[in-house]
């Protein structure tokens, strides 16, 4: 029997773990499940698969955790510091899902001890890339990606020389405002946002994938996580989300990945990996959907890509500065302090700031480092906002 962790399980990504997991109850043992406001939601899920612990990041939450398991032989904890512990308990396969770079600690903590990780948390690596890998490194530890995107490369890059690669091209859907005019996409609000077109996700990534500072994110993983220089790593929009990114060798062949927006297909892939097993996801039927379209993004409608671009360019804290100033954007624009063009006004104004205050681009090799200016970030970024709120 395999041991599992998720951290994350009642947000999406978690959810669709426990769909696959669930599917299999004999060939699973479930060790932790972490979840944040969900009480009631984690200890559902603590209560059917038969948890070791079950921790919620909020400490005011416990008690009501504590009587939502009562009886069920499952522990309960509470805090950042509990949900890290959690991923020093041994598991074969630990989910990282929870969103934001509050995901960072447990990927680390789980790559520590040897851990196999599947990540979906893409802000570990932003964060934190050249630490996460390292960490890995030394312990021996493998990371599979979750994100769509990755495993898509990941999967095209199998049986492949990876001196061979020449560049790695991830795919985005443009999200639902592609096609609006840009004077309107001042106006956008957050509904409007995440009603993303293909894929169904967490509230926070569809905004995101909304402005694109989802891909962008994804840019700073495709290089962390493959190791690839900047120039060589690409985007472009594919409305359709069905080829989810391509890997382009010396030869000039590309190798693409394509699959239905399930993201049970990466899940399933990191869970099971090397094998490959049948999944519950749609098969494509190409005749059916016809066309496949591929556009450049537009850099004024999209202007987090070249934010992306700067900060790839900086590396050291510049990822973690880049993360930490969009969270709170994003908050800022969920909360209608701000307008959705306004979010990257913000995360500007603090790579600015920050680069000129305290230099970037020091080498981010410890976690105090990237906490310090993830928190100095927040700050900035708060101070941006209530700027470009006083100005509507
Ligand atoms: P959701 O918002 O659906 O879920 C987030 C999870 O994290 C929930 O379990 C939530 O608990 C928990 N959580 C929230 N805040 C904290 C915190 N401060 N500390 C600990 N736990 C917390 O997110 P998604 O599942 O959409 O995304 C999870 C991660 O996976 C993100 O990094 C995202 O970028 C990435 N990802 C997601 C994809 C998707 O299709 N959804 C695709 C590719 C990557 P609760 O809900 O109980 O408050
Ligand atoms: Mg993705």
């Amino acid at each position: 029997m395999r041991s599992v962790s998720i951290f994350g399980a009642t947000g999406s990504i978690g959810g669709n773990t426990i769909d696959l997991i669930a599917r299999a109850p004999g060939e699973y043992r479930v060790v932790a499940l972490t979840g944040g406001a969900n009480i009631a939601g984690l200890a559902a899920a603590a209560r059917a698969l038969r948890a070791e612990v079950a921790v919620t990041a909020d400490p005011a939450r416990l008690d009501d955790l504590r009587a939502a398991l009562a009886g069920s032989g499952v522990e309960a904890a509470a805090g950042p510091a509990a949900i890290a512990e959690a991923a020093d308990r041994p598991a074969d396969w630990t989910m990282s899902a929870i969103v934001g770079a509050a995901g960072l600690v447990p990927s680390l903590r789980t790559v520590a001890r040897g851990g196999t990780l599947a990540l979906a948390n893409k802000e570990s690596l932003v964060c934190a890339g050249p630490l996460l890998m390292a960490t890995a490194r030394a312990a021996g530890a493998r990371i599979l990606p979750v994100d769509s995107e990755h495993s898509a490369v990941f999967q095209a890059l199998a049986g492949e020389d990876a001196a061979a690669v020449e560049r790695i091209i991830i795919t985005a859907s443009g999200g639902p405002f592609r096609d609006w005019p840009i004077e309107r996409l001042a106006t956008a609000t957050p509904e409007q946002a995440v009603a993303h077109p293909n894929w169904s996700m967490g509230q926070r990534i569809s905004i995101d994938s909304a402005s694109l500072f989802n891909k962008a994110l994804e840019l700073i993983e495709t290089r962390e996580y493959f190791g690839l220089e900047p120039e060589r790593i690409e985007a472009v929009v594919h409305p359709q989300s069905i080829v989810h990114a391509l890997v382009g060798f010396s030869d000039g062949a590309l190798m693409a990945h394509l699959g239905p927006p399930d993201m049970r297909h990466a899940i399933g892939y990191a869970l099971h990996w090397p094998a490959r097993r049948e999944l519950p996801v749609q098969r494509l039927d190409l005749a059916a959907l016809g066309r496949l379209t591929f556009e450049a993004p537009d850099p004024v409608r999209f202007p987090a890509l070249r934010l992306a671009r700067a900060v790839m360019a900086t590396r050291g804290l510049a990822g973690a500065a880049f993360n930490a100033a969009k969270e709170v954007a994003l908050d800022a624009f969920i909360a209608r302090r701000i307008g959705f063009l306004d979010m990257a006004g913000v995360v500007e104004t603090v790579l600015d700031r920050l680069s000129a205050e305290t230099g970037l681009q020091i080498a981010a090799e410890s976690l105090e480092n990237v906490l310090a200016i993830d928190h100095l970030a927040r700050r900035r970024a708060a101070e941006a906002v209530a700027t470009k709120a006083g100005q509507r």
